[in-house]
């Protein structure tokens, strides 16, 4: 009979939240649809795609949409089925197995995950009580432990936190190690290194149209770094990671900045107002819960009774994801009457 290896003997396929909920706010994902007119041109688009041939391996007008709405050069840019695909390339490029790697919990899961699946040594580096980090501490541990790469998201899922330009530059510059900035939700802050990548030839970027360009669907990503770094990834990446109509589409929504501007600023007020409600509540009830001040679209909660509110969420048909490790859920920034509904509710369970 033929035997699984230990590696993926216990694994499990990936599954979000089972069951068809009303009210979906567990996947960070934008609960906005795009504008009508820009689906419409970016459907007409695919009708130029020959879909007996292979799409682009390289990805090249899609990139370079990214790279003007971003101001980078084409040839620091790479697509990716999503940024997942490229963090799963990233472990393969640059890390041998037995290679140390670094994450600072609690952060996305997937980091440890590819680190695993590539046999690395993983260092944990946890942050403070308060889920913020520590930038001394973690210098010291690349630097003790021999850390090849070191990996976290900024601002981070799922504490909703940010480390500052300045604090990210302090990183960067001292350590040897490669840092992966994973900045999937940098759209929602101010913060981005994008502007100043050139300066480090130890950084590479994560971003993704998954969250604030609300093309969750189409699975595109991309990794921005030196021209060294990012020829390394292509050469790693299988060919046609992109497929052409995710490729085609995507490039015209990037193309599109005024309404995905627009867009931005539609989830941000829906943040804001998230986070208002839920910290009126926290002032309500200060025994119960307690929120942390977000710069992403998403709000998290802290409370002793995380699990129970979470499945009362659940029977009232609304999804949240639940982070059993926090004492904590994490709820996505939804539409008004999405955001009234997870007040209600609350404030019922209280
Ligand atoms: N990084 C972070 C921090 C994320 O939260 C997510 C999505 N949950 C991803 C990467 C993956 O995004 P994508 O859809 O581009 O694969």
């Amino acid at each position: 009979m033929y035997e699984l290896n230990a590696k993926i003997r216990d694994l499990e396929p990936y599954e979000p939240i089972a069951g068809d909920y009303k009210i979906r706010l567990d996947a960070n994902e934008s609960f906005l649809r795009l504008p009508e007119s820009i689906q419409a041109g970016a459907l007409h688009a695919t009708f130029r795609v020959e879909l007996n041939r292979y799409p682009d391996p390289a990805a090249v007008s899609l990139c370079r949409a990214f790279a003007k709405n971003y101001g980078v050069p084409i040839e620091n840019v790479v697509a990716g089925n999503g940024s997942d695909e490229l963090i799963s390339v990233i472990f393969q490029s640059f890390l041998m197995k037995g290679d140390t790697y670094a994450t600072i919990m609690p952060d996305f899961s997937m980091y440890n995950f590819y680190g695993y699946i590539s046999e690395c040594r993983r260092v944990v580096i946890e942050k403070d009580k308060n889920w913020r980090i520590d930038v001394d501490k973690v210098l010291e541990t690349c630097n003790n432990e021999g850390v090849k790469l070191l990996i976290f998201s900024n601002p981070c899922n799922p504490t909703s936190l940010g480390l500052t330009r300045a604090e990210v530059r302090r990183l960067v510059c001292s350590t040897s190690a490669l840092v992966v900035l994973d900045e999937a939700y940098m759209d929602f802050w101010e913060e981005s290194m994008l502007g100043e990548f050139q300066n480090y030839d130890n950084l590479l970027i994560l971003k993704t149209c998954s969250k604030a360009f609300g093309l969750a669907a189409l699975r595109v990503g991309f990794a921005v770094g030196s021209e060294k770094l990012i020829r390394a990834i292509k050469a790693v990446k299988s060919p046609y990671n992109v497929n052409a109509i995710s490729q085609c589409m995507a490039e015209v929504v990037l193309n599109s900045r005024g309404e995905c501007d627009a867009a931005i600023r539609r989830l941000l007020l829906s943040r804001d107002e998230l986070q208002r409600g839920l910290d009126r509540l926290a002032a309500r009830f200060p025994e119960q819960m307690e929120t942390l001040p977000s710069v992403t679209n998403f709000v998290v909660l802290k409370t002793p009774r995380a699990g129970e509110l979470f499945r009362y969420l659940l029977d009232a048909s609304i999804a949240v994801r639940y982070f059993e490790n926090m004492s904590a859920l994490r709820i996505t920034a939804g539409a008004t009457g999405d955001n009234a509904a997870v007040f209600g509710y609350i404030t019922r369970f209280f």
